[in-house]
């Protein structure tokens, strides 16, 4: 589901420098990744999303080359294919809680807003317990519940790929619970895929495997 191959990248500023040699995802895996903060799992995540592109070396998702194609054409790729839940969330604040959840709906032409996904995006607001807040702006929500909302945003679409960037780090341990429990359901449910970074080690059980994020700045080190 997700292979990378000898890729480089870094930020037009900076020293920070990420090199992946080699890294597969199979389809239904659902794995960790952990690593000390600024050690480059958020970059990652954009890369393999197609938000950044490397400097060299290619990465796939789903056989498709994501860092070759355009930047319209990743775009839609991303939007179809894989639910992003970000580490700051990226809500609209000028939308409300629905409007945030059908938000990819309303940006790609691939997608279509029907009465069915309206009522899922229902259902799964309320499955997060944030079904009474549908008409609150983004804005005028708890830490916790903008998670939710981001999350629910993920996932309706039912995407291929879930991208989860500390996806629980703002939340109580029984809403916790909730929302792994709907996302492993949902990965389960839908053949998808799950690579989630995490900092708690509660839930790496959880997991199928493991990727330490400083096992990539061995060779930087070598
Ligand atoms: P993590 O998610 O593991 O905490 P990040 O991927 O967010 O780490 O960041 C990795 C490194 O890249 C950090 O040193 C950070 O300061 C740097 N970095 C992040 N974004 C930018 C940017 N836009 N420009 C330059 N450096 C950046
Ligand atoms: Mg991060």
């Amino acid at each position: 589901m997700i292979s990378i191959h000898s890729l480089e990248f870094h930020y037009r500023y900076g020293e920070f420098r990420l090199s992946v040699p080699e890294f597969r995802v199979t389809q239904c895996e659902k794995v960790a990744v952990i690593g000390p903060s600024g050690s480059g799992k958020t970059t990652l995540l954009n890369l393999i999303a197609g938000i950044f592109t490397p400097v060299s070396g290619t990465v796939s998702v789903d056989n498709t080359e994501v860092s070759a194609l355009n930047d319209a054409r990743r775009r839609d790729f991303r939007i179809t294919n894989i639910g992003f839940v970000f580490q700051d969330f990226e809500l609209l604040d000028y939308l409300n809680v629905l409007d945030n959840v059908v938000h990819p709906y309303r940006i790609t032409r691939a997608l279509t807003l029907d009465r069915s996904a309206r009522e899922r995006a229902v259902s799964l607001a309320e499955r997060m317990d944030i079904g009474d807040k549908l008409t609150r702006f983004a804005d005028d929500l708890s830490q916790g519940e903008k998670q939710r909302a981001a999350i629910c945003r993920a996932l309706l679409p039912h995407p291929k790929l879930i991208l989860a960037d500390e996806a629980t780090g703002n939340l109580d341990p029984e809403n916790k619970t909730v929302i792994l429990d709907l996302l492993f359901q949902t990965v389960e449910e839908h053949d998808a895929t799950l690579l989630a970074v995490t900092h708690d080690q509660e839930l790496l059980k959880r997991f199928d495997r493991v990727i330490d994020f400083q096992d990539f700045r061995h060779r930087d080190a070598a």
